[in-house]
């Protein structure tokens, strides 16, 4: 029997990168995973292609597939769908190969509900961790600004507790290797060989 592959999620607050370090593993000559293409509603930008970026889809049709029970999860993200086909990313694991989704948090949730032995990676901002003492010593934003700032900060790292790791995204070629590192290193799981 073909051992299964692993499910491997790239997630992480917005604007951290996630997009930027997904391409920059794809591109690397020795990369061995298989991207799971999302589907989405929102509009096609310059320069992307139906079936390589994204497929894209309208409101009604994303509906009937969530409908019936064909996406692994979705979230709606600045009033689009996102969302990952089920079937792609099953028959792929079966074959024995890692798949790979670069999904937004919530998506994330539902995929470690599902799929509790995935390998979940929380890509973090490089300031995020002396956030604090920088927000507070510098003394030039309002109380009301701090706060805002510690409570999206606060809810980050809350997220970050329910992943395997975290992976700080300082520079884009070291935020890669690190996530080669950690998925090959998970291969070796006593439980997984
Ligand atoms: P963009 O519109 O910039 O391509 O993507 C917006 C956000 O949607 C990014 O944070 C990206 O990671 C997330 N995203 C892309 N595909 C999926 C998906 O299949 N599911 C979920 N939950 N989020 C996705």
């Amino acid at each position: 029997m073909t051992e299964r592959g692993l499910l491997i999620v790239l997630s992480g607050p917005s604007g951290v990168g996630k997009g930027t370090v997904r391409k920059a593993i794809f591109d690397s000559e020795d990369n061995d995973f298989q991207y799971s293409i999302s589907m989405t509603t929102r509009k096609k930008r310059i320069g992307e292609v139906e079936g390589v970026d994204y497929y894209f889809r309208s409101h009604e049709e994303f509906e009937e597939l969530i409908a019936a029970g064909q996406m692994l999860e979705y979230a709606e993200y600045v009033g689009n769908y996102y969302g990952t086909p089920l079937s792609y990313v099953q028959q792929t694991l079966d074959e024995g190969k890692d798949v790979f989704l670069e999904i937004e948090v919530q998506g994330a949730l539902q995929v470690k509900e599902k799929v509790p032995d995935g390998v979940f990676i929380f890509l973090t901002p490089p300031d995020l961790t002396e956030l604090r003492s920088r927000i507070t010593g510098r003394g030039t934003d309002s109380i009301e600004v701090i706060d805002e700032r510690m409570r999206v900060a606060r809810e980050e790292i809350e997220m970050m507790a329910l992943y395997d790791y975290a992976v700080v995204n300082d520079e884009v070629p070291l935020a890669v290797q690190r996530i080669k590192d950690i998925i090959s290193s998970e291969h070796f799981r006593v439980e997984r060989v």
